[in-house]
């Protein structure tokens, strides 16, 4: 009889430049991965998986080129890295993003607004059905916050608000949520990418 292999940890790097990454990585622990801060182009090398957190996205996107993490990472990601991009690191997934002084690390068929909300509700909380959440709706928490204004044809919505406006999106291994999951005790969203992470890691193992 084969003896099973021991399941490694699914690893699941949080990108660590600037936002609210440790947040992120406390989550992804209680989702059951090892979660490590991103930082370095050998950090980056080494994870499964990759969380861009919230934050402010031009400054994001400024510290990648700074340390010479944006070439690399838009490389993995061309070659199935598992991204999953919250509020500012929606944005820096987004293909398209008027109003970004600088180009976005990109790889998800979508447009995206920055501060879509503008200044008389810049933060707000709103519960969501969101597609492949079991249970109760998420407590969705938006903090000057994107929201999808247009996905290309192979990109799932996985969550809108009643007006319709698109705040959560799946293309194939990329995934974004313009609100903060990391902030609330539900740990669901986690886990869901977390098994994505899972999902890419046996795919890419030679049988
Ligand atoms: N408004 C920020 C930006 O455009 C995003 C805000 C957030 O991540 N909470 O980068």
């Amino acid at each position: 009889m084969a003896i099973a292999p021991p399941t490694s940890p699914i690893h699941v790097g949080v990108l660590a430049l600037q936002g609210d990454f440790e947040e992120h990585a406390l989550m992804l622990r209680a989702a059951g991965a090892m979660a490590t801060e991103v930082r370095t182009l050998d950090q980056l090398n080494a994870v499964d998986g990759l969380v861009i957190p919230g934050g402010e996205s031009t400054t994001i996107a400024r510290l990648l080129i700074a340390f010479d993490l944006m070439e690399p990472l838009r490389a993995r990601i061309a070659a199935g890295l598992p991204v999953w991009g919250t509020c500012a690191g929606a944005i820096l997934l987004a293909a398209r993003v008027p109003g970004l002084d600088r180009p976005s690390v990109g790889g998800l068929d979508m447009t995206v607004e920055r501060n879509a909300f503008g200044t008389q509700v810049d933060s707000f909380e709103t519960d969501l059905a969101i597609e492949g959440l079991e249970g109760d709706p998420f407590h969705a928490v938006f903090i000057r916050a994107p929201v999808i204004t247009e996905v290309g044809p192979g990109v799932e919505t996985l969550a809108a608000l009643e007006d319709g406006r698109i705040v959560a999106a799946r293309d194939g291994q990329l995934m974004a949520t313009c609100f903060h999951p990391e902030i609330t005790a539900d740990a669901r969203l986690h886990a869901l990418f977390v098994s994505l992470v899972r999902e890419a890691v046996r795919e890419g193992q030679p049988a």
